[in-house]
């Protein structure tokens, strides 16, 4: 396999790292390209100063100047520093690169993802928001410019691999496995007083702040199953969640004749990294599994009554494209307001479902469109918040 030159969106975030560890213990296979970062100035540039990207790209214009100043200050000359969405997609569409790594988080990086499945790369996609609000638009994308859409979401990784077992036509369902998270035990009684602290400590996987509140609400499990519709041209009812706290199958694939492939490995991102980045190879890794260490494995049925958000997403997959809009949105302002400590952690689907309620069902059919129905919802979700604090207070 000759050197893949990508481009990661990203960069500075936790899957943006783990990538970058894979080129590193790649080099013959991975070089990064292309950097794009949203604040943290200081690995941004650390990342220059390793990598020398041809272009990096940072979220403001004062962010920008800093680089550029510190990468000259150190000496560091030929690296392109841009910002903002212009720069996002200019990591995402660079010439040179042959895959894109799609790790920003939220709605931010679907202009980007989009811009690189109309230049024909190859895409690694971690960033699940960008299916769920634009998920139509992205595959047909994908479709008309033969373009591979590569999950490294752990679970649709999983489910990528075990479909390699089986025809589309012969699947019966897919199960995604979930943690259940810190609060898998907790007496719903409990749950009005769960603060931050004690939903950002997930027990199985370190990752970044939203994604690690999502998965204390198991938002992120509905997020995914709207994902796995998306990436596998499911309808709702064939996506099936079952809760295993060990996280060490990572999904399954039901086939018509009975059988159900299920994918094993390490609690480790690194892994699905490499698999959307070596595929359709395989490469040698050292991320082994201790199969001597298997001792247990649980499933337990999904608790809709203390996981609300579950049951919402299922809701908004089956009701509109609008209404999967609204459920990202109205979940992202929901969390920010949660971490700051100005909405309690029942308040997050409780947004949600306020915001999924005054949500008409609609398909829109650009970018443009899409992120106007994601900025209504932000404002609803902002109003409801206030509202509810108004009748607290
Ligand atoms: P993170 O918060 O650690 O990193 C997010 C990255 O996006 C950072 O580099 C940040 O600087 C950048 N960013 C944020 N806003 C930006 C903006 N406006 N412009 C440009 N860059 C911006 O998040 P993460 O855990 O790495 O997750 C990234 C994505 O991958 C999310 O969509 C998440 O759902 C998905 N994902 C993550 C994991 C995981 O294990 N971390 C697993 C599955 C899926
Ligand atoms: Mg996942």
């Amino acid at each position: 396999m000759s050197v893949k030159k990508i481009s990661i969106l990203g960069s500075t975030g936790s899957i943006g790292t783990s990538t970058l560890s894979i080129c590193e213990s790649h080099p013959d296979q991975f070089r990064p390209v292309a950097l794009a970062a949203g604040s943290n100035l200081e690995v941004a540039f650390e990342q220059c100063v390793r990598w020398r990207p041809q272009v990096v790209s940072i979220s403001t214009e004062a962010l920008a100047d800093q680089l550029s100043a510190r990468l000259k200050t150190a000496g560091v000359s030929g690296i392109e520093v841009l910002h903002g969405t212009a720069g996002t997609v200019r990591v995402a569409t660079l010439p040179d690169a042959d895959f894109v790594v799609s790790a920003i988080v939220g709605v931010a990086g679907l202009e980007a993802t989009y811009a690189a499945v109309l230049a024909g790369k190859t895409i690694g996609l971690a960033n699940k928001e960008c299916l769920v609000a634009a998920g139509d638009l992205i595959l047909e994308a994908a479709r008309i410019h033969g373009v591979a859409l590569l999950p490294i979401d752990s679970e649709h990784n999983a489910i990528h691999q075990c479909l390699r077992g089986g025809a589309a036509n012969e699947v019966k369902q897919i199960w995604l496995t979930a943690s259940g998270g810190p609060f898998r035990n907790t007496p719903l009684a409990e749950f009005e007083h769960i603060t931050p602290q004690q939903a950002l400590k997930h027990p199985t996987w370190v990752m970044g702040q939203r994604i690690t509140i999502d998965s204390a609400t198991m938002l992120n499990k509905g997020l995914e199953i709207i994902e796995a519709c998306r990436l596998f041209n499911l309808p709702p009812e064939k996506v099936k969640v079952t809760v295993h706290p060990q996280s060490t199958i990572h999904s399954l694939v039901e086939y018509i004749d009975g059988s159900i492939l299920a994918q094993i490995s390490v609690t480790d991102m690194r892994l699905p990294i490499l698999y959307a980045m070596a595929y359709p190879e395989r490469l040698p890794s050292d991320l082994t599994f201790d199969m001597a260490a298997l001792s247990q494995l649980d499933f337990q049925q999904p608790d809709f009554e203390r996981f609300p958000c579950l049951r919402l997403a299922y809701e908004a997959a089956g009701a509109s494209q609008a209404h999967c809009i609204a459920l990202n949105a109205a979940d992202e302002i929901a969390v920010a307001a949660f971490l700051r400590g100005e909405l309690p952690f029942l308040g997050i689907p409780r947004t949600i479902e306020r915001v999924l309620s005054l949500t008409s069902s609609a398909s829109p059919a650009s970018i443009q469109e899409v992120l106007t129905a994601d900025r209504h919802a932000r404002e609803q979700a902002h109003e409801a918040i206030r509202t509810a604090a108004a009748v607290v207070a």
